[in-house]
């Protein structure tokens, strides 16, 4: 197309070949260099019981240590990972990896510990997905009651009839489903309805500065709401303060996970957790 616009291809190159665009091609090359490299780590975060202060769980995120452009956050790089097609491959690593951890925790006697793992849209939107879950549950071992799949609103905006009879068949499996950062997509709340959805994920941007926030703090209210009124499960994410989670146990939201109970972390490093989860009940 470039060559038939003759004197325009000037304008063209140099509006297309940014510096943004050189690093995003840059990232691209070292994405499929770090699938075959293996240089991701996942990293874990507790869920913690809103009523009982318990540990309920904890969220598999996954990190990237480039040896040359360093430490990229995955909200970069998962988008791209989802354009140029390499998802999948990340996606059926981080589950395995995940499930391997929590087998590990349950062989250690922590018989409490779920894991969460986050889905992405194209992973979900593949038919193969279900088995290949299936598949690695079997392979670990990992009890189908243990898993968690986070997915998202955009997860729900088209295939909708696969993608519904893959979550019923995830579903009766025993897999928790949950809509992580609820809220913030652009589908309608017929999908809650009509799948079987366990819990929804209150997205971060809205537990932020509540209660003070008059605007958060309803729309929290109202998430918490209308997942009871549902027979859903609700979870806060991005919890940093005490006061918001004061809010919210007041408020009757089920489960809280952010930085006033823990930064996600090797899962190495949970051992004084699990330590002070079996002395004491209380962790904040
Ligand atoms: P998410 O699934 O909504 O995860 C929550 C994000 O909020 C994580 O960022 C977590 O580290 C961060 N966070 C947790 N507590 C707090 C808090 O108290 N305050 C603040 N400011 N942030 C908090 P992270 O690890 O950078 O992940 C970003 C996003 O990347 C995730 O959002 C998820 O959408 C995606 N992601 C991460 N790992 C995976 C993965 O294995 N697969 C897929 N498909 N996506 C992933
Ligand atoms: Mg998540
Ligand atoms: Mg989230
Ligand atoms: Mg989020």
């Amino acid at each position: 197309r470039a060559k038939c616009n003759g004197r325009n291809d000037y304008a063209f190159y140099t509006q297309s070949l940014t510096y943004e665009s050189m690093e995003h091609l840059k990232l691209q090359s070292a994405l499929h260099d770090a699938v075959k490299q293996e240089s991701f780590y996942l990293e874990y975060q507790p869920k913690v019981d809103c009523h009982s202060q318990n540990l309920s769980g904890f969220e598999a995120l996954l990190r990237w240590n480039d040896p040359v452009l360093g430490l990229i956050s995955p909200a970069v790089f998962i988008p791209v990972a989802e354009k140029i097609g390499v998802i999948q491959e990340i996606g059926r690593w981080v589950l395995q990896q995940a499930c391997e951890q929590g087998v590990k925790w349950l062989s250690e006697g922590k018989d409490f510990v779920r894991i969460a793992v986050n889905v992405a849209s194209p992973q979900l939107q593949r038919r193969s997905f279900v088995t290949e879950v299936a598949d690695i549950l079997e392979l670990t071992g990992l009890p189908a009651h243990r898993l968690e799949l986070e997915v998202t609103e955009s997860c729900m905006m088209f295939d909708t009839q696969a993608v519904a009879r893959d979550l019923v068949k995830l579903s009766d499996m025993g897999i928790t489903l949950s809509i992580d950062d609820f809220g913030t997509g652009y589908s309608s709340l017929n999908y809650l309805k009509k799948l079987p959805i366990n819990k929804l994920k209150i997205d971060q941007s809205f537990v932020r500065d509540i209660p003070i926030d008059a605007n958060n703090t309803a729309i929290a209210k109202a998430v918490i709401a209308l997942g009871h009124s549902l027979n859903l499960k609700v979870i806060a994410e991005g919890v940093e303060t005490a006061g918001q989670a004061y809010f919210l146990a007041t408020h009757g939201c089920d489960e809280a996970q952010g930085y006033l109970y823990s930064k996600p972390k090797a899962a190495s490093e949970f051992d004084e957790f699990f330590i002070k989860q079996a002395v004491a009940p209380s962790l904040a």
